[in-house]
């Protein structure tokens, strides 16, 4: 059988050009066909978001030729620290405190913008061969026939591969067309994120501060300048992001605190609804899931990306093995290997933030005592501490060659 493509991937955000790159990298041809106008995330000025990049993550864009042109623009991280607390009331006694100087990894991780990580990966692909990039085209139908798959795009062209992979994001469509159903549910609530400037150096260090209506993360930019995720019940976040900028600033003032000094807005702002949805299985005959499409977690701990992003290693790696033994890289045994190694630890990760969350987005006077108690314990007892920092770095667990920085 003729195939168009070794690969098509449905969706060209971030983990789906990681994944054209890794596996173009390694031989095979892919092609991203990508529903958004490619120019959209990449204009200068859209800077609102911003990931924090565990270790693990950075070694994957390394080995992917990507942190060349990353390096000058990631901000280093080496410390974070979270406190419980109320707007105004400053932190309360018990707090966490990682520091990279514990682990033998120097920094933990980097915080990265999202124009510019998308610049790269753009950059990259078109200076692929093996890649074909489709912008501003959806995938809008999908059918196996005998030797591949047949997918159709919203002009008509009809595309027949060996795989097609859903980078497709929260709602896939391939999943669903896949019949691969999601379970999951709202936590009503709403990130606002915005670039902060600040009149004193952060330091490398990242802030988390557990308030009652959702956490306010302060994560260290380029510059004198901090990512805030700012998480508040729908209805606060509703009224919030409607004030003006000065007003905005007013109200976030009591729960930044001063001590960055004088705060301004750097950027735009942006709101995101927060939910949590997991795929049931990751891999159908000739389809695959990774990054959210297979899972959209709370940003609580900043693991969406990262986790996304072992999905590409993991699955590049049983792809590229598959296709050098000779194996149809679309069989479903193939395909469940994937699943098998990234399955378990996704929904895990997922369903921990999501108790975390819960606990900490809250006021009752007990849950609090708790869970002060519980950020002591973890403090005081070291092996704990480092294996959470080493959890949060991305190197706990079997990890995939490209996530130790190393060719597939
Ligand atoms: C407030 C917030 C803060 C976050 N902070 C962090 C952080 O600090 N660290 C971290 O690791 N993660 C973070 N995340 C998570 C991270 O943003 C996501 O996990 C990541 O962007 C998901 O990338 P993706 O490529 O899987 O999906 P998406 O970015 O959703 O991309 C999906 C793509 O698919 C395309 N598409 C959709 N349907 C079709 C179709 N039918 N055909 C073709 N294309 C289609 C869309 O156009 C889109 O480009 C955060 C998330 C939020 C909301």
């Amino acid at each position: 059988m003729k195939h168009d493509s070794d690969v098509l991937v449905a969706g060209g955000g971030l983990n789906g050009p990681a994944l054209a790159l890794a596996l173009a990298q390694a031989g095979l041809t892919v092609t991203v066909v990508d529903a958004a106008p490619e120019r959209q995330r990449a204009e200068d000025a859209f800077d609102g978001r911003a990931y924090a990049l565990a270790i693990a993550s950075q070694k994957l864009l390394a080995a992917i030729g990507l942190w060349p042109a990353l390096a000058t623009q990631a901000q280093p991280m080496n410390e974070v620290k979270a406190f419980d607390g109320r707007p105004g009331e400053g932190a309360a006694p018990f707090f966490l405190h990682f520091d990279s100087s514990e682990l033998d990894q120097r920094p933990v991780g980097y915080m990265l913008e999202d124009r510019f990580l998308y610049r790269a990966f753009l950059d990259a692909m078109r200076a692929e061969p093996r890649i074909t990039l489709i912008p501003a085209t959806s995938v809008t139908a999908q059918e196996g026939v005998p030797g591949g798959i047949v997918a159709t795009l919203s002009d008509g062209r009809q595309m027949t591969v060996k795989l097609l992979v859903g980078a497709d994001g929260r709602r896939s469509g391939v999943a669903e067309r896949a019949g691969i159903t999601r379970e999951g549910w709202g936590y009503g609530q709403t990130a606002l994120v915005a670039a902060i400037a600040h009149e004193k150096p952060h330091d490398g260090i990242a802030y988390q501060f557990f308030m009652p209506n959702g956490p306010l993360a302060i994560l260290p930019l380029t510059g004198n300048r901090s990512s805030i995720v700012w998480s508040e019940t729908d209805a606060n976040a509703e009224v919030i992001a409607a004030l003006d900028d000065e007003d905005f600033l007013a109200l976030l003032r009591p729960r930044f605190g001063d001590f960055l000094g004088q705060i301004s807005l750097a950027g735009p702002r942006f709101s995101y609804p927060l939910n949590l949805t997991l795929a049931r299985a990751y891999a159908a005959p000739r389809v695959a899931l990774i990054g959210d499409a297979a899972h959209g977690v709370h940003p609580i701990a900043g693991q969406g990306l990262n986790l996304g992003l072992r999905d590409v290693a993991a699955l590049a790696e049983v792809v590229v093995e598959a296709a050098r033994r000779g194996e149809d890289i679309g069989a479903l045994d193939v395909l469940t290997r994937y699943q098998g190694w990234r399955r378990f630890d996704s929904t895990s990760l997922a369903l921990g933030m999501d108790t975390v969350n819960k606990l900490f987005s809250n006021d009752n006077p007990i849950l609090r005592a708790g869970r002060d108690l519980g950020m002591g314990l973890v403090q005081s007892i070291g092996p704990l501490r480092r294996g959470f920092m080493r959890q949060a770095a991305g190197l706990s667990g079997p990890l995939p060659r490209l996530m130790q920085g190393r060719a597939i």
